[in-house]
């Protein structure tokens, strides 16, 4: 018996081994195995499996299987080739997508836990003789039932010794208990609530029910302005399919939105309901897995990766958000779109799929255009909850105005903060970049500080007084109080990042209660969801952070939203970043008055004119989706054009450019239906040390309307370049950016 093996490398080809006599009844496609390759032992994944081979050359054995039983199961497998070939990806590194180190062979661990006993009670004389046990049993006698033994950890010394000598007089019981591998820190406690659908809801649901009432894939875009209820909305559609047995996937865009989703999806589905993310610990990762195998958990809620997740019998997968770039996964190989494999897996599993979104992207806006999609409208906020009040602060004229530059306030905000503040409402500020000051530049020559190893700006941290790239993470701890080009002394900080606006908002309203979320403030999952609950109690006033808090987010106690600088990203060169600054303002603005009282926004720019800014402040979707496909149409950018992007990757900048030239030059004359633009240096022409320039490939859905034309005309002009052993091709099919 001979089996392939495809292993995570470069490589396309997969190796042949032969199967030991006793791992041949075991065998399956799909399992992970250890095999020789080279000189040295790799894991891989199994193939394909056959009697005969037609290989010649010496053959190896497979030395261990490393699953007892495949971790995926036909569809999921399946999901993994389409990957592979959709994304120009290795199978080996397709493959990666699942998690390594999961056992399904996973059995939970135990833990001691204590409780102390009615019998006895210890009296002064213990407190004498054994005082540890004494002060154990001081702590222990604070809790009504078990607690896990590790509580005493800071308490003494040996807790099981202590333990059990405590136990020995009577005075507590030790109790083995399965470990909990409770998620409970990436969740708000249930949230209860009376739902009571308006009839534009109950429409909603019928035409999503009628649409999905068949056995086959269908996928349907739920689009409706912020507050109008689409996540009630969805979790009905959920319960519908998990009472006929089916299981179901929700997918989120950001762990900030995780805590407060899981707890409305848990007040309604309780224990069936599993989380999965990146900050599980790798034993309540094998955990899920395992409960997710065994069909304990038949709701996931989820970020990106869980599109993985091997739920049996799925119904129906959910996107939130579906517009989120978060979604594209940028590192490493596959960059796969979770919306998009949501959709194939939905095919594969004949499943229904429901992208969700108050600001779709304009794929999925155009493919409903295009009756590719089944749609469905929300037009009003649920209840008396209505739109907010948009203000727009031209920050050009308040300049002016104040003479002062440099100002992180208007005094519009300002006094509208206060004003909110005393009729104990709360603020979310939304300022889209971290740290405290995103450039470090000297005065006398303009020198900016970047990165030794990436070409960007080092931003500055006032936590911790470092210099960082955003980057690779490279740390500069001593700031250099030099120019290093001009030996000048005058050398400041410029722009503003959340820790500047903490400092500022603390000082301006220092009677507040404030709060900063961004990735530098999320040190666990346990502290954001604290975070989020204090707010949602109301004992935080002011929340400030970058785009994490923009969306998702239900309050009804918010009524003013300020958008410290709206700017941020709107003069990137890509094709993208209009509809990205729109969305993000749009969604932060939804996060003003989504209860009983009405809400309004400050929207803060130095472009007050533009027209991104204009639209997004009149919250008129469709005016600016319009206008921006028209726009996109006319360059022949999608979602009328297939996109890929090829970036040639390496250590020597000549190399690197003589590689992108010579494929250009290398590519057949038959060009038929396709656009090749470049080679040109990426935005950020070197990360990590090594230099990046790309070509872009484009064919216009008219004519080619499944991408073959382009699919085929990559792997026959460019995988077959034979490049310097120095260059890595980084291929990267529907890019979310050209930069
Ligand atoms: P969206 O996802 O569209 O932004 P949500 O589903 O978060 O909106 O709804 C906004 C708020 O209104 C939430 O607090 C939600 O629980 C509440 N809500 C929406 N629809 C109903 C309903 N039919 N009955 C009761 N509460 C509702
Ligand atoms: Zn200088
Ligand atoms: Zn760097």
């Amino acid at each position: 018996m001979f089996a392939d093996v495809a292993f995570p490398i470069s490589q396309y080809q997969v190796f042949t081994y032969a199967v030991k006599i006793q791992h041949q009844a075991l065998i399956r496609i799909g399992q992970r195995v250890q095999a020789p390759i080279g000189q040295r032992l790799m894991d891989g994944v199994i193939v394909s499996i056959s009697e005969t081979t037609q290989f010649g050359g010496k053959i190896k054995a497979i030395k261990e299987i490393l699953d007892d039983k495949p971790i995926l199961d036909k569809p999921l497998w399946k999901l993994i080739e389409w990957i592979s070939r959709y994304y120009f990806t290795p199978l080996g590194k397709a493959a990666n997508v699942i998690p390594k180190n999961l056992s399904i062979n996973y059995a939970p661990q135990e833990q001691w836990y204590v409780e102390v006993t009615s019998k006895n009670k210890p009296t002064k004389e213990l407190e004498q003789r054994a005082p540890a046990q004494y002060k154990a049993y001081k702590v222990l006698a604070q809790f009504e039932s078990a607690v896990a033994i590790t509580k005493l950890n800071k308490i003494v010394a040996s807790p099981i010794t202590i333990c059990k000598g405590l136990q020995a007089k009577g005075f507590v019981e030790l109790l083995k208990r399965e470990k909990n591998y409770a998620d409970d820190n990436f969740s708000f406690s249930p949230l209860e609530k009376k739902i009571d659908f308006s009839a534009e809801q109950q429409k909603a649901l019928d035409s999503i029910d009628s649409y999905f009432s068949s056995n086959e894939y269908a996928a349907m875009l739920l689009h409706g302005v912020t507050g109008s209820g689409k996540t009630e909305i969805y979790i009905k559609a959920a319960e519908k399919v998990l009472n006929k047995g089916q299981s179901v996937l929700i997918l989120l865009p950001e762990i900030t939105l995780t805590p407060q989703i899981a707890g409305r999806i848990r007040s309604v589905f309780g224990e069936k309901v599993g989380l999965w993310h990146s900050k599980l610990t790798s034993a309540v990762r094998a955990a899920t897995w395992s409960k997710i195998c065994n069909g304990e958990y038949q709701v996931i809620v989820g970020v990106r990766s869980a599109i993985f997740a091997p739920l049996k019998n799925l119904g129906l997968i959910i996107v939130d958000e579906e517009q989120d770039t978060s979604y594209k996964q940028e590192e490493p190989e596959p960059h796969y779109n979770a919306r998009d494999v949501a959709l194939m897996r939905g095919k594969i599993n004949s499943a229904k799929v429901l992208l969700v979104s108050a600001t779709p992207s304009l794929e999925s806006y155009y493919n409903h255009i295009m009756g590719k999609y089944a749609y469905c409208y929300l037009s009003k906020r649920f209840k008396e909850a209505v739109y907010p009040q948009v203000t727009v602060v031209d920050m050009i004229k308040e300049q002016e105005e104040s003479g002062k530059t440099g100002q992180v306030f208007s005094g519009l905000l300002q006094d509208k903060i206060s004003e909110r503040l005393k009729q104990d409402e709360q603020v979310i500020l939304l300022q889209n970049r971290r740290g405290y000051a995103p450039i470090y530049r000297c005065r006398d020559c303009g020198e900016i500080f970047d990165c030794p190893t990436c070409s960007i700006p080092l931003t500055y941290h006032r936590d911790g007084d470092n210099l960082q790239c955003h980057f690779c993470g490279y740390n500069l701890k001593t700031i250099p109080y030099q120019c290093r080009n001009c030996s000048s002394e005058k050398i400041y900080l410029s722009g503003t990042g959340t820790q500047k606006v903490e400092d500022i908002v603390r000082e301006a309203f220092s009677g507040s209660r404030i709060e900063r979320l961004d990735t530098d403030s999320i040190r666990s999952g346990k502290e954001l969801t604290r975070t989020l609950q204090e707010f949602n109690k109301g004992a935080i006033d002011i929340l400030l952070g970058t785009q994490m808090i923009a969306k998702g987010l239900d309050f009804g106690n918010v009524t003013l939203v300020g958008i410290i600088n709206a700017d941020t990203g709107l003069f990137l060169p890509d094709f993208r970043s209009g509809e990205k600054v729109f969305q993000l303002i749009y969604q932060a603005a939804g996060r003003s008055g989504r209860g009983a009282i009405k809400g309004e926004v400050v929207v803060q720019s130095f472009n007050a004119d533009n027209p991104v800014i204009r639209y997004a402040a009149r919250l008129d979707l469709k005016k600016y989706y319009n206008i921006i496909i028209g726009e996109r149409k006319e360059l022949s950018y999608p979602p009328f054009t297939r996109l890929a992007k090829a970036v040639f990757v390496g250590n020597d900048r000549n190399r690197v450019e003589k590689a992108a030239r010579q494929t250009m030059n290398n590519f057949s004359a038959h060009k038929k239906n396709i656009e090749i633009l470049g080679p040109a240096w990426c935005y950020r022409e070197k990360l990590r040390n090594k230099y990046r320039m790309q070509i872009v490939f484009k064919s216009s859905k008219e004519t080619d309307p499944n991408g073959t034309i382009l699919h085929n005309y990559i792997s026959k002009n460019l995988l077959n370049q034979k490049l310097a052993g120095s260059i890595k091709l980084n291929i990267d099919i529907d890019p979310v950016s050209l930069l």
